[in-house]
């Protein structure tokens, strides 16, 4: 196997906050075993009547922290299945994909003019398959221009989205979650468990804890001087409301507000 300077870039970027010795890895996340997140995931798997599909930029496979795992892995066998591609379908993935797109039980998350929102899908004519696409807004942009089997499918959008949990990851516009995220909330309200949001991104909360504790320092700052009453400037009405959010949630969510306030 010939390894690229990409490889090796791409290599780098997923160690930077991990121990060096990386021969011990967890079987299941295939990370190393000290960081594994994997005791942090709903013990028995969450069973759902709604499916996940996620449709997956080749991109996104590559970065450290892969979030649609930890989904799969928090649901029951067959709940959540990943597709990797620029467009879909495409003749590498399988029947079980085209079945999904011609279904009128599907439902696509694109935030377009005429998205409805989630939360007014009549849950009575489900149980439901929501289709996710895993990327950048760029990338998730290009792929559904580039899929129009995607095109036809109803098009739905989140409404109350919350602050994202995803703090090693710098999130480009407040109410920009992750995919885990995303797709916990969106199971929350079709299954009418809001509960199902907090157990489904406990693993994340766990990786962000281990990352946060252990070298990204600069997302530290500000939370720290909070804690410790050593913040000189007024904290506003927001960054009050989201300390308290966050000593309920991950303890650690506030920093990515208070990097915009
Ligand atoms: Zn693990």
């Amino acid at each position: 196997m010939t390894i690229t300077p990409d490889d090796a870039w791409q290599d780098l970027i997923g160690i930077s906050a991990d121990p060096p010795d990386m021969r011990d890895k967890c079987d299941q996340c295939k990370r190393p075993t000290v960081v594994c997140w994997c005791c942090a995931l709903p013990q028995p798997p969450v069973a759902v009547a709604s499916q996940i599909v996620i449709l997956q930029h080749p991109a996104e496979e590559k970065r450290s922290l892969r979030t649609a795992l930890m989904l799969q892995l928090g649901l029951q066998p067959g709940k959540c299945v990943v597709y990797k591609g620029k467009r879909f379908p495409n003749n590498r993935h399988s029947a079980d994909l085209q079945r999904v797109l011609d279904s009128p039980r599907t439902l696509l998350l694109y935030p377009s003019k005429d998205s409805v929102p989630l939360e007014e899908i009549d849950r009575s004519a489900g149980p439901y398959t929501l289709v996710l696409i895993d990327g950048t807004w760029p990338q998730a942009k290009a792929i559904y221009a580039s899929s129009p089997a995607l095109h036809r499918l109803r098009q739905v959008k989140l409404i109350a989205v919350g602050i994202s949990d995803y703090i090693i990851r710098t999130q480009p516009t407040e109410g920009c979650l992750s995919t885990l995220e995303t797709a916990a909330q969106c199971l929350a309200v079709l299954e009418s468990q809001p509960e199902l949001r907090q157990l489904l991104v406990r693993p994340l909360h766990a990786l962000c804890k281990y990352q946060l504790d252990n070298g990204a320092v600069e997302h530290q700052s500000k939370e720290f001087l909070l804690k410790t009453n050593q913040y000189q400037k007024p904290i506003g009405k927001r960054l009050s409301r989201l300390l308290n959010y966050s000593n309920t949630v991950c303890g650690s969510s506030l920093e990515s507000l208070a990097q915009k306030s």
